[in-house]
Parts: C-alpha cells; structure tokens; sequence
C-alpha cells in the first residue's frame, strides 16, 4: 500500500510517502515568514500552504521514487488546526484523489501525534496496547489512554493554555524568539535549574493549568527588571532552565497519578514539546527511578509532519476506513 499524507494544519507543509508502515519520503517545509510578527499569522500561513503545496508534494514523490499512478491512497489531516491552513490540504488531497481515483482519507492531527511511534523506523521503539500518551503540542496538552489504534480516551487535559504556549510566550516575555520553545531549551542546557523557583498549579485529578505560571514568569521579571535593569540578559540560562525544570515537573507529576490510577506504565511523549530535551531525560530517569517503559519519537516525528498522518492513514487503509468527498476540514476537532 502506498500513501501519500499531506499535513497543513499550523505552519509547516509536509508531504510524505510510506510504503505500507515504513517511511520513504517526509518533507517539512517551515515559514519563516511568521518570526518577525511572534506567532503564526493565520492568513499568511495559507498563502504560504498555497506556494508550498507542489513542490512538496513532488519533492517528496520524487525522493520516494514512487509515481504518483502507483499510489493506493491519499491522507490528510482534517483538524483540528488553522482552517484557513487545512482547506490547504483538503483541497489538494481531494482534487488528487479524484483525479488518480484512489481513496481519500482523513486523519486527526492529535491521534496522528500519538500514532507517531507506530512508524517504522530502526530508531523507534514500538508501544504495545493500552499504553498512557502524554501529547505536549503548541495548541494541546493531554493524557490519553490509547486502548487501541483508534479507541483512545482522554483522561486529563489543560484547563487553559498549552504547554508549548506556555513556552511560547514565557520565551517572549524573557525578549526570545519564536518560536521560543526549542531556544529555552538550548539556553536551559547550561543553567542552574534550582536557581529560581515558580510554584506549581494547584489543579487537582489529571488536568494541567499553564496559565498561573505565565502570570508568575511575567511578576518575576517585572520585579526584577525594576532592581536592575539587565537582570534578564545576565541570568537567561539561569531562568530558562528553572522554567523548564518546573513544566517538567508539572508534566511528570500528573504522569505519575495517571500511573497510579491506571496501573499503566508505558508512558509515551508526542507533540512538538516532545522534542525537549528536559522531559526526555525526566521519562528516561523514570525507566530507572519508577520502572515505567518510556516511549520517545524520533526528532522528526515530533514537529508537525506528514510522515504522523500517512501512518494513520495506513491503518485506516487496512480498516478500509475512507472519506467521502463531501467532508470538510475542521478547525477544531474532539478525539
Ligand atoms: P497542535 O499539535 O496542538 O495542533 P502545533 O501543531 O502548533 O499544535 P507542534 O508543531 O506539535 O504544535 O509543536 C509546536 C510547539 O512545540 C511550539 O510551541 C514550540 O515552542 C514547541 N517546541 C518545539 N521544540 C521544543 C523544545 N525543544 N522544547 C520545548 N518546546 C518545544
Ligand atoms: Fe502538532
């Protein structure tokens, strides 16, 4: 079975081609065209989908050496997402589903996030059912318990901002750049995560709160801004990694509940906060500390990527799970 996937939900297009569950070809084209404003800007984003659309797809068709006559099927991420970015990718994947007359399929971008570790690839270790995902994204921050490929459940999630938002615009308020998730982690690499302390949500059961802790970042630097003047620009690493020690302290506390309420310990990460390197060493240290079996994508799975979609794509190949032409892309979309 040969899928071609298409991912335009946010600001990344990507395109790839998998040959049953294994990747041939996935390639991410990123907008740069967002970093001077500080945040994806909706419009520009879909007219950046629009020029980038061909060229990816082809690119990755031509690196999978597949012809596009040869394909079984073409994915594409429904929602939930930017709409504007995902009428994008319906329209191009129904148009060329119609046109090669194969079927089309449609995919979540969150359950594409967790079936992420499903891809075949030597440097991933494949989970086995049920297992916990902890899905850490720029839009979502959830636990789910995953029962099987497609029965999965929601059992926490935050009450207000995500977690890579909270990245995000904590990273803005320290003068970072966007997005300023990937940056807090390289500067947190060479500080002292003890030096200052945030305190923690108090919300109890599975559900996450991040918006108290931007609201303590922003007092924090205000107050010390007002003693002196250069007091962000002479402790960033300090204070990047006393943040990240705390959101991972925040994620791994309620992964322990979970643990506890579900009697599950196998803990998988998705989402493009997956890619940090604090709440990778966090789940390895628990393999040790508190014997759970940890779960981490591959770099390339993390991000927003079309290779997520096309394995999902590829499972609801095998449950001859199809779209009709008629459906349409969702801006926000339940698991
Ligand atoms: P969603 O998947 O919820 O729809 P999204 O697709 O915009 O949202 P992703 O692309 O999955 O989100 O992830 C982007 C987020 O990941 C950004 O907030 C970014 O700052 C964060 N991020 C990326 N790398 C790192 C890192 N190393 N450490 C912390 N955060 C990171
Ligand atoms: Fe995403």
């Amino acid at each position: 079975i040969y899928t071609l996937a298409i991912e335009s939900s946010c600001d990344d297009t990507s395109a790839a081609v998998f040959k049953n569950n294994k990747k041939l070809s996935n390639i991410i084209a990123s907008q740069a065209v967002h970093e001077k404003y500080g945040g994806v800007v909706p419009e520009l984003a879909s007219r950046a989908h629009q020029q980038n659309i061909v060229p990816v797809v082809d690119q990755a068709l031509s690196q999978a050496k597949v012809d596009r006559k040869d394909l079984s099927a073409i994915a594409y991420t429904k929602g939930p997402g930017l709409l504007g970015s995902l009428l994008v990718g319906s329209s191009f994947a129904k148009s060329l589903a119609m046109a090669l007359d194969i079927p089309l399929i449609e995919v979540h971008h969150m359950q594409a996030h967790i079936l992420a570790h499903f891809i075949d690839d030597e440097n991933q270790k494949i989970p086995q059912f049920p297992f916990l995902a902890l899905t850490i994204s720029g839009g979502h921050t959830q636990i789910v318990k995953v029962n099987d490929f497609f029965d999965m459940q929601v059992i926490g999630e935050t009450l207000d901002d995500a977690v890579g938002e909270a990245f995000d615009k904590c990273g803005k308020m320290m003068g970072l750049g966007y997005p300023a998730g990937p940056i807090i982690d390289k500067l947190a690499k060479q500080g002292n995560p003890e030096r200052f302390t945030f305190s923690k949500p108090k919300v109890s059961g599975l559900d996450f709160s991040f918006s108290g802790l931007k609201t303590a970042v922003l007092y924090f630097l205000q107050k010390e801004k007002k003693a002196n003047p250069n007091f962000v620009d002479e402790n960033i690493k300090d204070i990047c990694a006393s943040f990240q020690k705390t959101v991972v302290d925040i994620l791994m506390d309620k992964m322990k509940i979970a643990v506890k309420d579900t009697g599950i310990t196998q803990i998988a990460i998705g989402g493009g906060v997956s890619a940090n390197s604090g709440i990778r060493t966090a789940l390895k240290q628990a393999e040790i500390g508190l014997g759970w079996q940890s779960y981490v994508p591959k770099f390339e799975y993390c991000l927003d990527n079309a290779a997520m979609i096309a394995i999902v794509g590829y499972y609801k190949f095998l449950q001859q799970e199809f779209a009709d032409f008629g459906s349409t892309s969702k801006a926000r979309l339940k698991l």
